[in-house]
C-alpha cells in the first residue's frame, strides 16, 4: 500500500514533517477533530436526538451512545433506500463502502464521501510511503509489482454504489496515475472483472519487467501468497506466452490483452530463464531469484494475515516484510513508523487527525468508561471506538488493540484480534455466531440417516494454498455408539450447506478462490473427551470447560487431526 503513491523527494519529506507535528499535537488535534464533527453534524437526525443540536464535547460524551454496526444499520438502509444522506451526516454522500467485518452474514454498509476518500486516505498514504521512504534505500526507483484487483460493485435501491474501499481507491484518478508511473502491472489489468485473468496477466507483467521491480506486495500478504500459489500452476504457460510474444487465448479480456499486447515481444532468453529457476525441486527463494532487486514485500502481515508470514518467508527467502498501516472502511487508524520491523513486532501509531478516537479497556467488569487517545496505557487491550464525519459516532470497529508505548504523544498499538471472528483466511471473517448457524444449517441432514453431531470445532487451515476452512465433527449413530459408515454423498452436502450459509465475502472469495472449498472432517468417538482432557491438563477449569468452536494451538489440532476417520470436501460451486 505504501507503494500505491508517486511523490517527488520534497513530498516525502513533508509527509515525514505532517507526521512529526500531528503526533507532537495529537491531544489538540483530538479536540479539534471532535469539534469540527460536530459542528458540521449537528443538525443530522441522528445527532439531533441526542444533543438537541448542541455542540457540546462533554454532552456528547454523556448522551450519544456506544454502538454497533447492528445499531445505526437501520440509518444505512434508509439511506440504501433512497432517504437522504443528511439524516447522519453533513457531508455529501458518495456511495457506500461495503466493509469486510461480519454482521450477522452481511458486509456493512459504512457511508463513503470524498473527504475519506480524496483527503484522508491520500493523506493516509502519503504518510506511509514517506515513512518506508526514510527506511528503505532506493524504495522510490525501480517498479513495484502491487497485486489488486477490482471487486464487483452493487447498486443500492437509491442509485448510490456500493464497492469496497480498495475498490473505490483503484478508481480514483490519482490511482490510475501513480500505477503507470511506478508499476509493473496495467490498470487494465487490475479493473479486469475476472480476477483469474488480471491475476494471470498481473503476474506475465511482472515477469516481463522482473529487472526493475524493487518491491512486491498487495493490501495483504495473503495475496503475495495466493499470487506465488498461481506462478506454481501456471509458469509453463506464462513463459510460453513470453517466449512466443502472444497472450493465451483464455484471456479473452480486451483490456488485459490490450495493455499486454504493448509489452509482450517474443523473448525467448527470458523464458529459457525463468523456466529454469521455476523448474528448480524447491520454491525456497524464488522471490528473490525471480525478482532479484526486490528490497521488501509490501503487504500487511499483522492480524490474521501473520498465519502466512511463514510460507511467505520461504518464497521470499526471508525479504523483509513491511506491514505499513492499519485501516479499515470505517476510519484510517495508524501506520507503521518501523516497516523493517518483524511483522510480530509491528505496532501501528495512531494519526490523530484521521478520526476521533476513544478506547474501551478490556476488563473482566461491564461498563468501563472509554478513554481517550493521549490517555491509554501501554501494557492494556483495548476495543477501539471511532467517531468520523462519515457518519459514525461512537462507533465500536470490533479490534482489539494493544497499547505499546507512544510516539510522541500518539499512542501505538499492536493489533490483537477481530472480536468475535474466529475463522479467517483472507479478508472473510467468519464469527463464532456464524459458524454455529452454519452447523445447525447442515446438521439438519443428519437426523433423517440416524446420525446425532456431539461436538464440532473448526481451524483454517492455511498449509496450502489457498487455505480452507476445515470443521471437525463427532458424530454418533442414534442407535449404538460408533459411527460404521459414513454416506459420503450426505457429507458433502453438509459442507456445502455450510459454506451456502457463510456470508457474501467468503462467497467472493470463494468464487475467487482465494479460499478452497470447506472441509468436515469426522473424528472418532471420545475425541472431544481427549481434547477436554487436553485443556483440563493445561489449566482450564473442568466446571467451566466450554469446547471451543475453533481451535488455536497446534497441539489442540494435532488431538483432533490424530483421530480423523473420515474427511469431505464441499463440491459446491461459486
Ligand atoms: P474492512 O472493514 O473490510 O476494510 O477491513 C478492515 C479490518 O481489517 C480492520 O477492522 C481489521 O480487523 C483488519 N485490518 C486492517 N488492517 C490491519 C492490520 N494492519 N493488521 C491486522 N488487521 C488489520
Amino acid at each position: 500500500m505504501a507503494s500505491l503513491v508517486s511523490m517527488t523527494e520534497k513530498y516525502y519529506e513533508d509527509g515525514l514533517k505532517i507526521l512529526e507535528d500531528i503526533t507532537i499535537n495529537a491531544r489538540e488535534i483530538q479536540e479539534k477533530v471532535l469539534e469540527d464533527i460536530l459542528r458540521r453534524n449537528a443538525g443530522t437526525e441522528y445527532l439531533k436526538g441526542f444533543l438537541n443540536g448542541q455542540i457540546d464535547k462533554q454532552l456528547f460524551k454523556k448522551n450519544v451512545p456506544i454502538v454497533t454496526y447492528e445499531d445505526i444499520k437501520p440509518y444505512m438502509d434508509r439511506i440504501a433506500n433512497g432517504e437522504p444522506s443528511n439524516i447522519l451526516l453533513a457531508e455529501p454522500i458518495t456511495g457506500f463502502f461495503r466493509s469486510t467485518g461480519t454482521s450477522g452474514g452481511q458486509a456493512k454498509l459504512i457511508p463513503s464521501t470524498a473527504e475519506y476518500i480524496f483527503e484522508k486516505f491520500a493523506l493516509f498514504l502519503t504518510l506511509t510511503a514517506s515513512v518506508v521512504k526514510k527506511h528503505v534505500d532506493g524504495f522510490e526507483h525501480g517498479k513495484r509489482m502491487y497485486f489488486l484487483f477490482g471487486k464487483p460493485e452493487i447498486e443500492t435501491p437509491s442509485g448510490l454504489m456500493a464497492r469496497s474501499i480498495s475498490t473505490s481507491y483503484i478508481k480514483s484518478i490519482n490511482f490510475a496515475k501513480a500505477l503507470s508511473e511506478n508499476h509493473t502491472n496495467p490498470i487494465e489489468t487490475v479493473l479486469c472483472p475476472d480476477s483469474k485473468q488480471g491475476m494471470y496477466c498481473q503476474l506475465l507483467a511482472g515477469l516481463i519487467h522482473r529487472d526493475e521491480v524493487v518491491s512486491i506486495g498487495s493490501f495483504f500478504v495473503s495475496t503475495v501468497v495466493r499470487a506465488i500459489k498461481f506462478l506454481e500452476d501456471h509458469w509453463k504457460e506464462l513463459c510460453f506466452n513470453i517466449e512466443t510474444g502472444q497472450i493465451s487465448d483464455w484471456v479473452n479480456d480486451s483490456g488485459c490483452r490490450n495493455s499486454l499486447s504493448s509489452i509482450l515481444k517474443p523473448d525467448r532468453n527470458l523464458a529459457d530463464f525463468i523456466e529454469k529457476l521455476c523448474c528448480s525441486k524447491s520454491w525456497e527463494g524464488i522471490i528473490r531469484k525471480l525478482w532479484p532487486k526486490t528490497k521488501f514485500i509490501d503487504a500487511i502481515a499483522t492480524g490474521a494475515m501473520s498465519q502466512y508470514v511463514t510460507a511467505l518467508d520461504f518464497y521470499s527467502g526471508e525479504l523483509p516484510v513491511v506491514s505499513p498501516m492499519y485501516a479499515s472502511s470505517e476510519a484510517l487508524f495508524g501506520i507503521n513508523l518501523e516497516p523493517l520491523n518483524k511483522p510480530s513486532d509491528v505496532s501501528y501509531t495512531f494519526l490523530p487527525n484521521m478520526a476521533y478516537f476513544e478506547f474501551i479497556p478490556i476488563e473482566k467488569e461491564e461498563d468501563i468508561e472509554p478513554v481517550d487517545l493521549v490517555n491509554v496505557k501501554p501494557g492494556q487491550c483495548y476495543e477501539v471506538v471511532v467517531t468520523t464525519s462519515s457518519g459514525l459516532y461512537r462507533y465500536r470497529v470490533g479490534d482489539i488493540l494493544m497499547a505499546t508505548g507512544f510516539h510522541n504523544n500518539a499512542p501505538q498499538f499492536q493489533f490483537v484480534e477481530r472480536k468475535n471472528v474466529i475463522l479467517s483466511i483472507d479478508a472473510d471473517k467468519t464469527s463464532e455466531a456464524d459458524l454455529i448457524k452454519a452447523v445447525e444449517e447442515a446438521k439438519a441432514l443428519l437426523d433423517p440417516v440416524g446420525l446425532l453431531l456431539t461436538g464440532f470445532s473448526s481451524y483454517a487451515d492455511t498449509s496450502s494454498i489457498p487455505g480452507h476452512y476445515v470443521v471437525f465433527w463427532e458424530l454418533k449413530m442414534k442407535e449404538g455408539d460408533d459411527v460404521k459408515e459414513l454416506d459420503p454423498e450426505t457429507m458433502v452436502k453438509c459442507c456445502s450447506i455450510m459454506e451456502e450459509s457463510l456470508n457474501y465475502i467468503y462467497k467472493v472469495y470463494r468464487k475467487e478462490n482465494a479460499i478452497a472449498a470447506l472441509e468436515i472432517r469426522v473424528v472418532k468417538h471420545g475425541t472431544f473427551d481427549a481434547l477436554m482432557d487436553y485443556f483440563v491438563s493445561q489449566g482450564a477449569s473442568m466446571n467451566q470447560y466450554k469446547a471451543p468452536s475453533c481451535i488455536k494451538t497446534k497441539e489442540a489440532v494435532e488431538i483432533l487431526n490424530s483421530r480423523v476417520i473420515g474427511k469431505f470436501f464441499s463440491q459446491k460451486t461459486f
